[in-house]
């Protein structure tokens, strides 16, 4: 009995669907995969949706500011709105349910029949009760929508103020940080995401948000929205004398389940909020069902996409003839916040287990934090929290669900690798068959050996076989280690892959990006992978763009790929300030230039030091405030020194035949043609090289990535060496080479580095992985075993010829300084920076120190 708005069903049953959002749709897919739509199916489904798009992505929705267009973002697979019997309205609202007649009722005017009401309209931001949070300048951060509204907005703003330290008000201080504006934190809690972390995680976390200059105030509650001129100023802060000077506020403190539709219609709703549904999905009205965020499910409202894609299948089930249920749902998360990994499991708080113990390991230098919590005999592990390395989570997980045993050194699974001898968790291959690797999608262990051993020979195979990793991606490393694991069995290669959009090693990407010339990666990506990339693809093919093509690295889409420190050309530091370093090639300078370096150090207040690549380093500047120092810089003839790039950094050398009594070949000459030879010259890691004077190596060339030592007959070449964590020894590659020679091999030596070493894979490990060692590597770059030198050395030239300074090309064009404007101009100092005072410099105040400022340039 379809009401007049309905389409005609042609027989079938009709579903209405209020709100298309992730949950919504994973229910319309999870139909029509079961056949339950389309022609011969026994449902016809009409969705109503408020927002403009049909279903997208919102656990990604911050990567909309970073580039993404909201196509980008659609969950809507091809061909999924054509199938016969799905109708769907978007820009509308359902306003009213009427359960008696089984009918709804939009804002659009629309009314239409259902045989079954599924409500998924998901949640709505919580603002909290105080005045002037309608005062223009002020935003949740929810939708699309949102997002472009703050966009807009943020243009002209130079503070911003993030009200709620949780997995949201994070991802929002990150979205101002990409849009130009400078984010303060304020959380209610005394401690960041105090509902995933607890204490010591929290600091952990908390210090690696502030080295991105986003201030973090915890314990301060927001009292009042102050408004001046239409537009917001400030926000009180309980307790504070001093209001908080903002341009924009975004109000992310947490969600209420949008569950007004069910109230007004008499159906039950939880204590706390949420429309009331048993292990199926339905609700106190016949017919009506809730899934996803607006559901309270045994008292339980779940803020997160997995549990929603659980109650979306079970009631896909139902509508099908099915019996299953949904009992509940693992809250384990995963997340990458700012650039920082973060995860909770299971009991992460002891909460739920009497008497539980924890054991923590803590290192805040390195910004690693791990804690197991363990049942009172400490026989089971119960829950963890780690913040900064992740590798054990998979594992973590599946300790905590007891699908499999725990060890019996619990303590050697929280010890980091080197003390454990290794990280003391089973591989996997210990994980029994039902060990559930991706909660995203419920699929198990046994699943997925079936997927691959059937064939799927790939991640994306596996992917799109078993759906697994197609959510929130957390259990794709693990997808990778199962693949080597049945690889290995199978007696096939075991290949490492860059990420889980690309099946190719970097070599192999590296191969395409030069053959095909593709020099744009949503091309490379479509064309060669998957998804919208990540964190280890993006710098990656970016690097390769660079050695390849040279360039401008910052110029359209590039800019979104590199990271932090290549997007402000500058190296962040502790403080959240930069540093400046320009290169000074062979260490050799003028006493102009150095009256310059010393000038623009005194008049912009930087702390200067001399380092061991032989060049000064300015520490302490404001974003603000490098484009005027690299004009003061540029204008007296330095250039960039790529110390935030995976590039060339220096070549060191001693003075040589120049001044040196023992010396036999001109070590300075040399260091300055290679350093003008490589400089800007992109690769997986920095590179280091140096050139001593004769046998005496005062230059400590064999400790670089190449080093040349000179020879009473010419020079001898050393490489792959390192200082750094595990230092290593360089080897020597060639011996009395001419100086014509020598650069030659170098040249293909770097290229042939460049083309095949892993991504973040210093000379020294790609060097020790090569089968055949130095043999190897004497066969191509010198006698050329692989006929690869012509290649490797037009490579290089090309470099050579393409090679320009970033920092002039982005003082010469105004589009390119653009990117600074937010930050031209202000005077300002900013507040939350403290220096003091130290053997006649400024540096950064220590936190026991920040009551003692300075002041400020
Ligand atoms: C920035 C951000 C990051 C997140 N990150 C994570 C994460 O890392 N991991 C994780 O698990 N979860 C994350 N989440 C939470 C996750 O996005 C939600 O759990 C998930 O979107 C819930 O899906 P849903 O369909 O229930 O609600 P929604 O996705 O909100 O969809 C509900 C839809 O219904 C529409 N609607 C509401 N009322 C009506 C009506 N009356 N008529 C018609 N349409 C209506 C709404 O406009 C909306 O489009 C994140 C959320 C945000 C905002
Ligand atoms: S390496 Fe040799 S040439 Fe260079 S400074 Fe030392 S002693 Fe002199």
């Amino acid at each position: 009995m379809a009401a007049p708005d309905t389409p005609p069903g042609g027989g079938r049953k009709t579903l209405v669907l209020a709100g298309y959002g992730m949950i919504g749709h994973r229910l319309v897919a999870s139909l029509a995969e079961r056949g339950q739509l389309g022609d011969d199916g026994p449902w016809q489904a009409v969705v109503v949706g408020e927002e403009p798009y049909a279903a997208y992505d919102r656990v990604a929705l911050s990567s909309y500011v970073d580039g993404l267009g909201a196509d980008d973002l659609s969950l809507v697979a091809p061909g999924l709105h054509e199938t016969p019997g799905l109708t769907v309205h978007l820009s509308d609202t359902v306003t009213a349910i009427d359960p008696a007649a089984r009918s709804v009722a939009t804002a659009g005017g629309r009314t239409l029949g259902y045989d079954a009401l599924v409500l998924a309209t998901g949640s709505v931001p919580f603002v909290p009760p105080i005045s002037g949070t309608d005062t223009p300048g002020v935003f949740v951060y929810r939708t699309i929508e949102d997002l472009d509204a703050i966009r807009t907005w943020a243009a002209g703003c130079r503070t911003g103020v993030v009200v709620g330290g949780g997995l949201l008000g994070l991802e929002a201080a990150n979205a101002l940080r990409i849009l130009g504006v400078r984010p303060t934190v304020v959380e209610f809690a005394p401690r960041l995401m105090p509902v995933q972390l607890d204490e010591g995680a929290a600091a952990v976390l908390r210090d690696r948000i502030e080295a991105l200059d986003i201030t973090v105030c915890t314990g301060c509650a927001a009292t009042a929205v102050r408004e001046e001129g239409g537009q917001v100023v400030a926000l009180d802060i309980d307790g504070w004398d001093q209001p908080l000077e903002a341009d924009l506020v975004v109000f992310a403190a947490g969600v209420r389940p949008r569950d007004q539709l069910a109230r007004a219609a008499g159906i039950a709703v939880g204590e706390r909020g949420g429309v009331v549904i048993d292990d199926g999905c339905a609700t106190s009205a016949p017919g009506v069902y809730a899934v996803g965020e607006c559901a309270v499910h045994r008292g339980r409202v779940y803020g997160l996409v997995a549990p929603g894609y659980s109650m979306a299948d079970v009631l896909a089930d139902r509508l099908s003839g099915g019996e299953a249920t949904f009992t509940g749902a693992d809250t384990s998360t995963k997340l990458k916040l700012l650039g920082v990994d973060v995860a909770s499991v299971g009991d992460a708080h002891g909460t739920a287990t009497p008497g539980s113990r924890a054991l923590v390991y803590s290192d805040p230098l390195a910004g690693d934090y791990r804690k197991l919590v363990v049942t009172a005999d400490g026989s089971r592990v119960v829950g963890g929290i780690l913040v900064g390395d992740l590798s054990a989570y998979p594992m973590l997980v599946q300790l905590a669900r007891g699908a499999i045993d725990t060890p019996e050194r619990i303590d050697a699974l929280i010890a980091p690798a080197s003390a454990a001898g290794g990280d003391g968790l089973p591989g996997v291959a210990g994980l029994p068959e039902a060990a559930v690797v991706c909660s995203c999608n419920s699929v198990d262990i046994g699943t997925l050996r079936g997927a691959i051993q059937g064939g799927a020979d790939d991640i994306g195979a596996v992917k799109a076989c078993t759906k697994a990793g197609t959510t929130c991606g957390s259990c794709v490393p693990l997808l990778a280690d199962l693949l080597d694991d049945e690889h290995r069995k199978a007696g096939k290669d075991v290949r490492r892959t860059l990420c889980e959009h690309f099946d190719h090693t970097r070599q192999e990407l590296f191969d395409i990006v030069r053959l095909t010339r593709v020099r744009s990666f949503s091309t490379l990506l479509g064309e060669h992978g998957r998804g919208r990339g990540c964190e280890i693809c993006k710098p990656a093919v970016a690097s390769m763009f660079a050695s390849l093509a040279g360039g401008y690295i910052l110029d359209g889409e590039q800019a979104t790929l590199q990271d932090t420190n290549d997007h402000f050309l500058a190296n962040m530091q502790r403080d959240g300030t930069y540093s400046v370093v320009p290169r000074v090639p062979g260490g050799e300078i003028t006493p102009e230039k150095l009256i310059v370096l010393g000038q623009v150090a005194q008049d912009f207040d930087l702390y200067t030091k001399i380092t061991g690549g032989q060049r000064i380093d300015l520490f302490g500047a404001r974003v603000d405030q490098l484009p005027a120092i690299w004009a003061r810089l540029v204008e007296a003839g330095f250039e960039s020194g790529h110390a935030y790039g995976k590039a060339l950094r220096t070549v060191k050398s001693c003075v040589g035949t120049t001044w040196c009594r023992y010396g036999v070949q001109d070590a300075v000459g040399l260091a300055i043609a290679l350093e003008l030879r490589y400089r800007g010259l992109r690769a997986p890691h920095k590179i280091k090289c140096a050139v001593s004077g004769c046998a005496r190596e005062c230059a400590e060339a064999q400790g670089k990535d190449v080093g040349v030592i000179a020879t009473e007959r010419g020079w001898n070449l050393h490489v792959a060496g390192n200082g750094g964590m595990t230092p290593r020894h360089a080897v020597l590659l060639a011996s009395d080479l001419d100086t014509e020679t020598l650069v030659r091999t170098i040249d293909r030596f770097l290229m042939y580095y460049v083309r095949t070493a892993d991504r973040l894979e210093r000379t020294a490990t790609w060097f020790n992985k090569l089968e055949g060692g130095i043999d190897h590597v004497r066969g191509v770059v010198i006698d050329d075993s692989l006929g690869l030198a012509a290649e490797l050395e037009a490579d290089m030239e090309r470099h050579v010829a393409t090679y320009e300074c970033e920092w002039k090309a982005t003082l010469d064009d105004p589009a390119r300084l653009a990117r600074f404007r937010s930050f031209v101009n202000v005077d300002e100092p900013d507040p939350s920076l403290v220096f003091v005072r130290e053997r006649g410099q400024r540096r950064p105040a220590q936190p026991h120190e920040r009551d003692v400022p300075v002041a400020q340039p």
